[in-house]
């Protein structure tokens, strides 16, 4: 009896077909192609060249300095990391330099304990599994200590030049307010935004739409009056349609990059 029941199971589980892993269904950007090309446009006249302002020497100390920066001011991460990265800018030099002195060197910052032991954690792990290179890859990057995916984002676009979209809390608002991506976690406002802006516009679509986010679509009331895309968002708190006129803004700092 129970040598039949196992017969019938073993047939059962030849026949069932193999599912293939689900794709999940990301909600659409509101917005038409020309939309998303007119928004971008716009925001590139008026900021030409959006710049990082976290002071790094090369791919390693960018990782340590935006891994410093989560929660703490650029100028107070840049004040620490000039004193700290002009004697240790390797993994190999951080960790000859070791916990304490490196705690040391950015005590003002906060959470600088936990920090500290992330830098060294990190270091070794570069050194252990990627030869101390600071690896050119999205994914392999959030496998070191302390980094999360927007830290990987910000290094793989500023280090290595690829097209990335970071999403931090001005990101992730208006994507959700204007409905340009509508996307319940971190994770899918990128990939919304990643399918949804112009391939010419990626590079740079981060830094303008952080910047937008901390200047004009504010988080507790969006300025729509001085909104140079005013008329094509299609936010439901937008209390104006007329677009402000679009005066360029040539040197603007991002902050957390
Ligand atoms: S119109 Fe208002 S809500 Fe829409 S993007 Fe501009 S500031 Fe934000």
């Amino acid at each position: 009896m129970a040598d039949l029941a196992k017969e019938k199971a073993t047939k059962v589980a030849a026949k069932k077909p193999c599912r293939k892993p689900v794709k999940k269904r990301l909600p659409r950007c509101r917005y038409t192609k020309e939309e998303m090309a007119a928004i971008f446009a716009r925001f590139k006249e008026q900021r030409p060249e959006p710049k990082g302002e976290l002071f790094h020497v090369n791919p390693y100390t960018l990782v340590v300095a935006v891994a410093l920066s989560a929660q703490a001011t650029d100028i107070g991460v840049n004040k620490a990391t000039r004193h700290l990265f002009a004697v240790a800018d390797t993994p190999e030099k951080m960790l000859a330099l070791g916990e304490d002195k490196v705690r040391d060197y950015i005590k003002t910052i906060g959470l600088y304990k936990t920090k500290a032991k992330n830098v060294m954690a990190l270091s070794q792990k570069i050194i252990d599994d990627f030869g101390g290179e600071v690896p050119n890859d999205r994914e392999l990057l959030t496998t070191l200590p302390g980094v999360g995916r927007k830290t990987a984002n910000v290094v793989v676009s500023m280090a290595f030049g690829q097209p990335t979209i970071a999403v931090d809390t001005h990101v992730f608002r208006i994507g959700n307010r204007m409905g340009m991506a509508p996307g319940k976690t971190p994770d899918d406002v990128e990939a919304i935004l990643e399918k949804a802006i112009p391939e010419e516009y990626l590079y740079h679509a981060h830094h303008w739409l952080i910047l937008h986010g901390r200047y004009t679509c504010k988080a507790r009331s969006p300025e729509c009056e001085n909104c140079i895309i005013a008329d094509i968002c299609k936010a439901k708190e937008k209390t104006c349609s007329v677009p402000a006129a679009i005066i360029p803004i040539e040197e603007q700092v991002i902050p957390g990059m």
